[in-house]
């Protein structure tokens, strides 16, 4: 629990990962291991908190990579099982992806074609992949939608080429965001239909992310007679999947101080952190972070729109409502900070990055990393 005295003691702005809340996802997707056989992978797009990956490994097998650095970490920091996919690998990163990788997965005909021998020739165990489209989706924005008309991620049944069934071990599909076990169900029919006649002459299927399984009401049960009914139908298939958000999902916080109260016909606070460069996602998806203690606007006698401390007008987490007065120095708790929060976060406007803590099970805390001025300036020159 994240007592006052904890608060007290946090840098601000400070991400502070719940290690008991991880654990009870990790334990969540360990039951869907244990019970189908299935293998689990921990996207790093979405989570790459890396100072918890002795916890995660001991759950999941491993890492999927979207490219040379992702890659390195599952190797280096992980230290089990290394999948890559890449919209497009660029000729002088193949060679380190297919030495560290289990799996390498290519996005296009062309892309398997130029790099397929140097990937062999780097890793000759190396498992070869193809992704595909099923054209099908039910992601909830369009910029979430991997199978949109025109999208350039996998390929389509009509650009499938039949030939490259002779140099691949795996296909793989990934097309849904925060979605059921119901919308993998129907994903997975459309992809049978389409590419079902390939199966017999391949090893694995990797199912993608998306899949949210450690949210409340997610139907597990589901998720996994789904994944055994696959099983059945094609016992010689080793099946993945690679969530991101349902592994980092409700388990941690942004912690952040008022810095200001200013009115212009509603309250403002600017607080020292910021939507735009920390909570990314709040401007684009968009969505509206939850706020410990904190209502909608209006229904709590005290509201206050809350923003980021940069210059850009639209830096707004949204407006919240309080039991009391908001002060300066008070602090403001957003939860479920912990997925494509920290993976996304930029230093805009010279705004220090977030701190990273952790809250260890025992109830320590421990300070990972602050962020000063030499971080900011390395990465612009
Ligand atoms: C984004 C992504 C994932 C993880 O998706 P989540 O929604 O975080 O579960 C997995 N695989 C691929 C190829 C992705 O692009």
């Amino acid at each position: 629990m994240i007592t006052p005295d904890i608060l007290a003691a946090l840098p601000s702005p400070c991400w502070l990962l719940e290690e008991d809340k991880l654990e009870k996802n990790l334990q969540i997707l360990k039951h869907i291991k244990d019970s189908t056989g299935v293998k689990i992978l921990l996207a790093l797009k979405g989570y790459a908190l890396w100072h918890s990956f002795d916890l995660i490994g001991k759950y999941l097998d491993g890492c999927c990579a979207s490219g040379v650095h992702e890659a390195m970490l599952s190797d280096r920091e992980f230290g089990k099982e290394t999948h890559t996919y890449s919209p497009a690998y660029k000729e002088q990163d193949i060679a380190v992806i297919a030495f560290i990788s289990k799996h390498i997965i290519f996005n296009s005909i062309e892309q398997l074609n130029r790099f397929l021998s140097k990937a062999k020739e780097a890793n000759s165990d190396i498992s070869i992949g193809l992704r595909v489209n099923p054209e099908y989706s039910k992601a909830p924005k369009e910029i979430y939608n991997p199978c949109a008309p025109y999208s350039r991620l996998g390929i389509t049944i009509d650009n499938f080429d039949e030939s490259a069934l002779e140099f691949i071990d795996g296909l793989h599909l990934h097309a849904l965001c925060e979605e059921s076990a119901d919308a993998l169900k129907t994903v997975l029919e459309i992809f049978e239909e389409k590419f079902g006649k390939y199966l017999d002459q391949i090893k694995w299927v990797n199912f993608g992310g998306g899949h949210h399984i450690t949210k409340l009401g997610y139907d597990t049960q589901k998720l996994i007679s789904i994944i055994k009914h696959f099983n059945s139908k094609y016992p010689h298939l080793e099946v993945y999947l690679e969530p991101g958000e349902a592994v980092g999902w409700e388990c941690g916080v942004l912690v952040a101080t008022v810095l200001d109260i200013v009115h212009n016909g509603i309250d403002i606070a600017i607080l020292d952190t910021s939507a735009e460069a920390h909570m990314p996602d709040t401007i684009i998806m968009p969505y509206r972070a939850e706020v410990r203690g904190a209502r909608e606007a209006g229904i709590k006698p005290h509201t206050y729109r809350l923003t980021g401390n940069t210059c850009l007008a639209g830096d707004i987490m949204g407006d919240y409502s309080f039991d009391e007065p908001l002060q300066v120095g008070d602090k403001i708790i957003f939860e479920d900070q912990m997925h494509y929060s920290m993976v996304k976060a930029t230093t805009f406007n010279g705004i220090p990055l977030p701190s990273i803590a952790t809250l260890q099970k025992d109830g320590s805390v421990d300070i990972i990393r602050k962020f000063r001025y030499k971080d900011f300036k390395d990465r612009l020159g």
